[in-house]
């Protein structure tokens, strides 16, 4: 009859589950919620100088170890054992046994803290909230996550071919007061994000949204990993582009669809303003037509209903006495249309009606708009090639922002980082 090469485990030790140890007593603590496990360790004992297993136990210690919550939370003591090592050539006399659950000076099991990183970045909670749940302190979820976002894969082994870049703040500004001087300067978080715009994935988070940063990002990629980049889409910021024409010199730029039609808006909420205040002395009023219908004449006018459409012609015939609005709303139309042409020759054509449509209109609003168009007409008409665009990055801009609103706030930028990059990095694995 075969017999079984080891003793099977108790009851309790398969309940327990934790790997490498075994339960050999369980009580109720004064707190009847709270249960006191004893476990001893079955796994080997290597010396960490020379590596030579030893079993002779010199002592015994009970150390307490947090772990997850075991039907409840449970105040874990391990009975660990301090062993001789009898290799002669070793300098060691003793030494502190250690398993891959709790390695030497670790005071949680790996499995709380996998645990705890897992209810950070894949259930995307407040660590807070997380350390209350699991009775542990907010620092230990932290340092959790910080760790894992450290050993997280070096972007250097992923090969983007096209990125996008955006600017965000990461907190509200505040004023600081120079200690000396007594003058206050006024403080913008700002940050840089940097996705691969195929994947979603973010690649990194810069301080600042001028060309240093970036750039610095840039200079500490390889050479091969540079080489790869095809297209960067970036929202129409000088600094960026600087970044981007310093380190990457031979990939194509492309500026952001939406950011430019927001450009546009902004010309014609512009004059609006202006030729309220020139035609009413005032600001725009509920029962001002153009100030109405606001929000109608930013929408795109092939996303109208017929209703919308009436509306807007009914605010040009009665509320534009000078003709300065429906002129503006031309332009704006004029570059939508531009930038939905699919073919080089509807590109040239569209761009000479803009142009067209800018010179009639002969106001310092419109001709703004258009200087702006000539200076990033090159990162244009990488758009309309290749489509790269910055959407991907505004979706990274969400979920940070979801991120954000969870956490209620950083105040160190490693923490906001590490969290970042550690969901988007678990999102893209999904
Ligand atoms: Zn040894």
């Amino acid at each position: 009859m075969n017999q079984p090469t080891q003793s099977c485990p108790s009851a309790a030790t398969t309940l327990f589950n934790l790997p490498d140890y075994r339960v050999i007593s369980v009580v109720h603590d004064r707190d009847a919620s709270i249960r006191v496990v004893t476990v001893a360790s079955d796994f080997p004992a290597a010396c960490p100088g020379c590596a030579v297993l030893a079993s002779r136990v010199h002592s015994r210690r009970i150390q307490r170890v947090r772990d997850i919550l075991v039907a409840g939370r449970v105040r874990l003591m391990w009975a660990k054992r301090r062993l001789f090592c009898d290799e002669t050539l070793c300098v060691r006399k003793t030494f502190s046994e250690s398993t891959p659950q709790v390695p030497r000076f670790a005071r949680s099991t790996a499995r709380l803290k996998e645990t705890l990183k897992n209810a950070v970045i894949d259930s995307g909670r407040a660590a807070s909230e997380v350390a209350t749940a699991f009775g542990v302190s907010w620092w230990l979820v932290n340092t959790v996550v910080v760790a894992a976002a450290a050993a997280l894969p070096s972007v250097d082994l992923l090969a983007p071919a096209r990125l996008g870049i955006d600017e965000h703040r990461y907190r509200s500004v505040r004023w600081l007061q120079d200690q000396q001087s007594k003058k206050w300067t006024r403080y913008e978080p700002w940050m840089s994000t940097i996705v691969d715009v195929d994947t979603g994935q973010v690649l990194g988070i810069v301080d600042g949204r001028d060309s240093r940063g970036i750039g610095a990002w840039l200079k500490a990629r390889p050479t091969a990993w540079l080489s790869c980049i095809e297209t960067v889409g970036i929202d129409p910021s000088a600094a960026f582009r600087k970044a981007l024409r310093e380190n990457l010199p031979d990939a194509a730029v492309s500026v952001d669809h939406f950011h430019l039609v927001l450009l546009a808006n902004d010309m014609l909420t512009q004059v609006r303003q202006r030729v309220s205040r020139e035609q009413n002395g005032r600001r725009g009023l509920k029962t001002d037509k153009a100030w109405a219908h606001r929000l109608l004449l930013l929408r795109g006018y092939d996303t109208l209903s017929d209703a919308g459409k009436k509306r807007l012609d009914d605010v040009f015939a009665t509320d534009d006495p000078s003709q300065e609005l429906v002129a503006a709303w031309g332009v704006k139309e004029a570059l939508r249309l531009m930038l939905s042409a699919t073919n080089p020759a509807s590109v040239e054509d569209r761009k000479i009606f803009f142009e067209r449509q800018v010179k009639a209109a002969a106001m310092k609003e419109t001709d703004r708009l258009l200087a702006t168009v000539t200076k990033w007409w090159p990162e244009i008409q990488t758009l309309l090639a290749t489509r790269v665009t910055t959407a991907k990055v505004e979706a990274a801009n969400t979920m940070i922002k979801n991120i954000k609103r969870i956490a209620r706030g950083f105040r160190n930028p490693t923490n906001y980082q590490s969290r970042i990059l550690l969901r988007s990095a678990a999102r893209t694995v999904a």
